[in-house]
């Protein structure tokens, strides 16, 4: 027992040295395959290390012929050496050459060579060459020989990652690991991002991977298993910020894997044949990933994932590091890349070294996509793989209108981004120009753009973006970013930084409109919905639950002291909401003035435009309210019968089409009519084409997501109002040629040079 643990830990003390050693790199590797050889008593000790073209390339050897170095190849594959490259598995053969695979490389003049064993050199799932021993006797090598093997190889995997063998490659023939690679995965937020790669969960570089005293390695392994066990019960306690959003069933599945006894035994192997516990937290993990690649089950490789995760942990907790270190030594243009991450997460990077964000997981709801969209970060999501093949530093692009990204791109590529966030950047700056112009048609009608917020980081582009003020606050997003209900407290903190950030410029803030695709993990009460989007949501469930629309309005009202508050009910169905809405109003209004509360200047209250029982009995919805809002998102999703998050359908329905453009007038008529301000704020408010169209069809006040305020200026500065009335007059009711009215619109824009 104690020869089979000597001998590799003889042989990784020997490593240390030669590591330490001022030695070319050539020659550092000629002496390790020595070294390897004459420890394991084999006749032949060779490295081959895969290029990015997928061919292993001999690096250095002992028994082979050394003019062959440099010069013999195989691909990914090929032999048995490509096929242990490929599987990622180690080989372990008394006769190499019975077996199927088996090639024979003349350049190197390998003689016979009976026994063979090849283990991969693996770095964070990926294969990075493979080491290989051979012996003339037939010999079968013990399981301890094959750690030992592996261990050698974790050494030099770390030589390959740190850069050392750079000098080695010839131009064109570089190491697979700085191979440019791109993932195709979905847009969460569009923008195009250039930078550096940062991990949000770095992987941690072990240096120290030899240990003096295996003993109190293993001790030092079981303290810090000790402690994650118990941390994960505590998140598993306490719902941890970090987790926000994540599922309980992943933190069960840390639990679980933190208790198997197979993995703590390997661990413990690992440290016995001379690694320190790191390192051993490293080996297992690399060479369980490695395996896992070849799994295709989804399921087995989320729980992989996890286990992932897990392992970087108990490194943080071996090598004594929190979370805190992550964001120390940011690049100024990070690229943010993560498996997954919480909103409150992406909140702790600073937004001005923020380019963009890449995430393995998520979906365009996640409360981190959510939060990137108000900081205007572009995000690309589902790039599976994406983590384990990026190394912090690495150049990055995020493409967030395709949904791509590119790792360590060629420099052409690059360049063509980096001229494409040029023309960007030069199209912002027209746009910041058109700032001091007035909001104004070419005929000198103002048309107010507000922009559209729900969150504290949204503020600073009131200013940057150029809004008239905010015209359509979405309160749930506090709601949504939170791992408990917000208390009265921070809401009311919000509410004033919102409006103390606007001075003075209208801000229309929309109570809760949760359900629905809105969904609050913590909250319970909501029953699963065949329908969600026409079910339990906004105001319907508000009123069900007047505690909750209390706390808001009270919190409204007392942040908006002295101030004018504008209120507005989502997913009104029919007037009598609005009524019962006022009630719990006017019943907080009196409660804070009987204790002396410095109430708004004035309170002005608003439905929301999205449901279409309202579009029959219109006038009496604006002689009801205040104001009126349109969300077209949800009215175009409920007159069309289109479920507004179904991708298979989101190109199908135009919003241009001339009955919902009809439908938009009849509103527009209706306010004129009442002198009720009516307004519009989905996303039909965004797109230059369809703002156009709304100014012609009577509205003058609209409010967009804070980047299409530039886009639709540039339109509205450019139209001639008194020739689009003229043109719907003509074509709204029978559309010139039969044709669709997007297109005689965009025709309209073209023939006036108005910018689209
Ligand atoms: C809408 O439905 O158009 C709207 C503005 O509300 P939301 O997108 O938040 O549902
Ligand atoms: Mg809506």
């Amino acid at each position: 027992m104690r020869d089979t643990a000597s001998g590799p830990r003889v042989l990784l003390k020997r490593l240390r040295e030669l590591m330490q050693e001022p030695l070319e790199p050539q020659e550092r590797l000629d002496r390790i395959v020595r070294d390897i050889a004459s420890n394991m008593v084999a006749e032949v000790c060779s490295l081959y290390v895969l290029r990015a073209d997928s061919v292993l390339e001999l690096y250095a050897t002992e028994g082979l012929n050394p003019n062959a170095v440099h010069l013999a190849q195989l691909r990914l594959g090929q032999g048995l050496v490509g096929t242990i490259a490929a599987s990622a598995r180690p080989l372990n053969l008394s006769n190499a050459q019975e077996h199927p695979a088996f090639a024979y490389l003349p350049e190197t003049g390998e003689e016979i060579y009976n026994s063979f064993l090849g283990v991969p050199v693996l770095r964070a799932g990926r294969t990075l060459g493979v080491l290989v021993v051979q012996n003339k006797t037939m010999r079968h090598y013990r399981d301890d020989e094959v750690e030992a093997l592996e261990t050698t190889a974790m050494v030099i995997a770390e030589m390959i990652a740190t850069g050392d063998l750079a000098r080695l490659t010839r131009p064109g023939l570089e190491l697979d690991l700085r191979r440019p690679v791109s993932f195709t995965g979905l847009s969460f937020n569009e923008g195009v991002g250039l930078g550096h790669v940062v991990l949000h969960e770095p992987r941690i570089v072990v240096t120290n991977l030899f240990n003096e005293d295996s003993e109190e390695e293993v001790r030092r392994l079981q303290a810090s298993l000790g402690s994650l066990r118990l941390s994960i019960d505590d998140m598993l306690e306490r719902r941890e910020v970090a987790f926000e959003g994540e599922h309980r069933e992943v933190l069960e599945a840390y639990r679980m894997f933190a208790h198997d006894s197979g993995w703590v035994r390997r661990l413990e192997e690992a440290i016995r044949n001379g690694l320190t516990a790191e390192a051993a937290v490293e080996k297992v993990q690399s060479d369980m990933r490695a395996r896992m690649l070849h799994m295709t089950d989804p399921y087995l490789r989320e729980r992989m994932s996890d286990f992932d995760d897990l392992a970087n942990r108990l490194l943080r907790q071996l090598m004594g590091r929190g979370p805190e270190d992550v964001a120390a030594s940011l690049p100024k243009d990070a690229i943010i890349v993560a498996r997954s991450m919480g909103a409150a997460e992406l909140l702790d990077y600073p937004r001005d070294k923020l380019r963009g964000v890449v995430l393995e997981d998520g979906a365009a709801t996640s409360h981190v996509v959510i939060v990137a969209r108000a900081m205007g970060i572009p995000v690309a999501g589902q790039m599976k793989g994406a983590v384990s093949m990026a190394e912090n530093g690495d150049a990055i692009i995020v493409d967030g209108e395709e949904g791509i990204i590119h790792l360590r791109p060629q420099p052409d590529l690059e360049a063509a981004y980096a001229e494409k966030v040029r023309f960007r950047a030069r199209r912002q700056e027209v746009y910041r120009e058109l700032r001091k112009k007035p909001s104004m048609t070419k005929d000198g009608i103002q048309v107010d753009l507000l922009m559209n917020a729900g969150l504290a980081v949204d503020l600073p582009q009131l200013a940057e973006a150029g809004a008239a003020g905010i015209g359509l606050f979405r309160t749930e997003l506090q709601f949504m970013v939170a791992s408990t209900f917000p208390r009265a407290e921070a809401q009311e903190r919000l509410y004033r930084d919102v409006l103390d950030a606007a001075r003075g410029k209208p801000v229309t803030f929309r109570t809760i409109d949760i359900g629905g695709d809105k969904v609050l993990p913590y909250f319970k009460g909501a029953i699963q919905e065949e329908n969600p989007a026409l079910g339990w949501r906004a105001i319907r469930l508000t009123l069900d639950r007047p505690g909750l629309l209390r706390t808001q309005i009270r919190a409204l009202l007392k942040a908006s002291g002295g101030r004018e508050l504008k209120l507005m009910l989502p997913m009104v169905t029919e007037l009598g909401e609005i009524a019962q809405a006022r009630e719990i109003i006017d019943r907080e209004v009196r409660h804070l003035s009987r204790f002396a509360h410095h109430l708004p200047t004035s309170l002005k209250l608003g439905a929301m435009l999205e449901v279409p029982s309202l579009l029959f009995q219109l006038d009496e919805l604006m002689k009801a309210v205040d104001f009126v809002s349109v969300g077209s998102n949800d009215l175009f999703q409920f007159v069309m019968a289109v479920d507004r998050g179904n991708t298979q359908l989101s190109d199908r329905f135009d919003t241009l089409s001339t009955p919902f453009l009809r439908v938009l007038k009849q509103i527009a008529d209706a306010g004129a009519r009442n002198h009720t301000p009516v307004t519009l704020c989905g996303e039909l408010a965004g797109k230059p084409i369809s703002a156009m169209a709304l100014i012609g069809l009577g509205y003058r006040s609209i409010s967009m997501s804070p980047a299409s305020i530039g886009p639709v200026k540039a339109m509205l500065t450019e139209l001639p109002l008194d020739e689009l009335q003229a043109f719907f007059d003509d074509n709204l009711m029978a559309p010139a040629h039969g044709l669709p009215m997007r297109a005689l619109l965009q025709a309209f824009a073209d023939d006036r040079s108005i910018p689209l």
